[in-house]
This record gives structure tokens, sequence and C-alpha cells, in this order.
């Protein structure tokens, strides 16, 4: 036997083994089930990547396995060698070829069987994730969770929402949760996000990956921090989702209800300098018709502030003419400021820094508007 041959022996063998059928395409023999197999094993491939835990199932990898030791033999026997089992067996040259067939046929057989078997794997839930938090079934064995690291410049009192929300779930349902260290032991991840930027609050995907969003900027374009408690209804709802809760469409007081309406930790925080004579204005932004805000200012110098019902109102004063606002929670030349009002959606607040002849001074101010 020529080294040309022997080489090609082994490189069929390999093929064969290694990526089904590419070894009979390789040796031009067989070259029809060559690229059916082929075909076969791409699309098997394709599913034990989008799904680990059909690549590491020890039945998918015996079968593998198997398939491959048997086509790598096939290549090998293809390549002109001679491989006897239990002994000599001498047949025919007719029944070999019918035993040939035979076994392409089943090899072909067990491979969409391995197929069919890793689809089946991928589309049904595993037993943790059929929970639904209405069942009270035992669970002697807890769902682990990781908590992801906290973005950047946020507060990390958020992080403990997840864990209240854990509580929760151990409180209502018969489940139980245990925290871990890394990402690769956990059923359940838990991701932050500062924002979305497309109004969702949170998702969990495949009751597996569950993100939490910890504020917006929808409120005049600056990104703001949600109240703890609007993080912890966030958290509680996801985690209801990771136990296979669905989300309830009928009771808004129900933590399933598939809308919230969040709040933020501080609506409005600045510090500014308004030069004598000049106005500023800050719009409030509710989500609701109506809404109770407390608002507070403390100025270095006595500044008129009003509450006004709209930007046009706003620009009226601005102009020194007539406008309208909420009379109870006006304050004439204050250097501090509290009032708690309830506004209709579009209002704001106004602050004035009155002249004295053109002879006054800058007002150093700080404003915070907190929704109550
Ligand atoms: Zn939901």
């Amino acid at each position: 036997m020529s080294n040309k041959s022997h080489k090609k022996t082994w490189i069929a063998v390999l093929l064969n083994f290694f990526i089904y059928g590419v070894g009979y395409i390789y040796l031009r023999k067989k070259i029809g089930l060559g690229v059916l197999l082929l075909i076969l094993g791409l699309i098997d491939v394709g599913i034990s990547f989008s799904n680990l835990d059909v690549a590491f199932n020890s039945y998918v990898v015996f079968g593998g396995l198997l398939v491959g030791t048997y086509l790598a033999l096939d290549a090998y026997r293809l390549s002109g060698h001679k491989i006897t089992f239990l002994g000599e067996i001498s047949l025919g040259e007719t029944s070999e070829k019918i035993i040939e067939k035979i076994g392409d046929v089943l090899i072909v057989l067990l491979v969409i069987v391995l197929l069919i078997y890793s689809m089946v794997l991928t589309i049904i839930p595993k037993e943790t994730k059929s929970i639904s938090p209405q069942q009270t079934d035992i669970r002697t064995k807890p769902i682990t969770i990781y908590i992801d690291k906290f973005p950047y410049g946020v507060d990390k009192k958020y992080e403990n929402s997840i864990r209240e929300s854990m509580s929760f779930w151990e409180k209502n349902v018969n489940v139980n949760f245990k925290e871990v260290a890394t990402f690769s032991e956990a059923d359940v991840y838990v991701k932050w996000f500062k924002e979305f930027g497309t109004g969702t609050l949170g998702h969990t995907l495949n009751q597996k990956v569950i993100d939490i969003a910890i504020g917006d900027s929808n409120c005049l374009e600056k990104w703001r921090p949600y109240t703890y408690n609007t993080v912890l209804l966030i958290a509680q709802h996801e985690l209801g989702h990771a136990l296979g809760g669905k989300d309830d469409y009928e009771n808004p007081n129900k933590i399933m209800y598939y809308k919230l309406s969040t709040r933020y930790e501080i609506d409005v925080e600045e510090s500014d300098v308004i030069p004598d004579g000049w106005t500023r204005f800050y719009p409030i932004c509710t989500k609701n018709d109506i809404a109770t805000y407390s608002f507070e200012v403390t100025s270095g110098e006595p500044l008129d502030i009003y509450i006004v019902p709209s930007q046009q109102e706003y620009e009226l004063l601005a102009k020194n003419k007539e406008f309208k606002h909420y009379a109870t929670c006006e304050g004439k030349e204050v250097k501090f400021y509290k009032k708690v009002c309830t506004i209709s959606s579009g209002s704001g607040i106004a602050l004035k820094n009155p002249t004295t002849f053109g002879l006054g001074s800058d007002a150093q101010f700080n404003l915070k508007i907190i929704e109550s």
C-alpha cells in the first residue's frame, strides 16, 4: 500500500467521524448518503449550539459517538481495508451488499432519531421550569439564582430588591431560592439595566434570564432612578415569570398585572443661578392626568414661585402678562419654599428672580421635586 492511499484512508476516517458523511464525499463513495448525513448532522449541531442542555445530554453524546464510530469504520472499510468481527464469517457478495444497505439505512435512522430527540429536548421545558406560582407542589431542590454585577454609577441599594422578591415568593408559593456565586450554577440569571429605552421595565426569557430596569430617561431626557419600591415591584413581577407565572390583564392590584406605574426617586433635582429679573421653568413629567408632588426650593435671594398648569402659562409669566397658576401653591419673595401640590399633567414650576430696577443680585438656588 502506498503512503498516499494510507494518508487518504485516515483523512476519510477522521472526516466521517467528526463531520458525518464528509468522509464518503471525500472518498467519492456513497456520495448521496454522505450529503444526506452531512445535512442532518449540521441541523443537529445547530440545535446543540442553540441549547447546551442538548449538547451535554448523555444520550445525545453517546448516540453521536456511536454514529461517528460506525461511519469511521465504514470509511476505513471503503478505503480497501478489511474489518472482521467475531472471527471470520464469510458471506457471499450479494449478502454483503444487502448488509451494507441495511447498515446505511440504520445509521440514517439513528441520526434522524437523535435529531428528533434533540428537538424534543429543546421544545419541552425542564421540570423546574413548569412551576406556576399558583401551584403548591413540594419542592425539595432550591432554585439557584445568580445576581449579576450592578451597572456603574447606580446606588447598590436596588440590588436588594431581587433578594426581597425571593423571600416574597418563598412566602407566597412553595419555592426555595438559593443565591449562587457563578452564572454556570444558576437556574435563574438576574441582569440589571440602567434603562431599556423602549418603555419596558423588565422581561424574563425562557424562565431563565431576568432583566430589570432601574430607571429611565423619559423625563426631560435625563436618566433618573426609580424608587426602591418601583424596582422591587418589577423584580417581584419578573421573578414570578421565572417561576412560570403569566401576565395578568385583569387585576391591577396583583403582582403579575402586566402594567406598572413607575415612580422616580427624585423627579427633578437642580441647582442653578437665575440672574436678576430672569425666570426659569421646570416641567413635571407625570404619566397620570393628576398627581401630587412635593416641591422644595432654597435660594440665596428671595424668589417668586408659581406652579403653572402649562408651558404656555409660563411664557405669559415670562413676558409679564396675565397667567394662570395654582394659587395655593404660590410663594412670594421667599428664600425657602416647600409645598405639596396636586397638579394636572403638563404643569411645571416657574421661578422668578424679581428685579429691583436691574440692581438685584443673581439668585443661586436648589430645586427638588418628588412625587408623593
Ligand atoms: Zn410580565
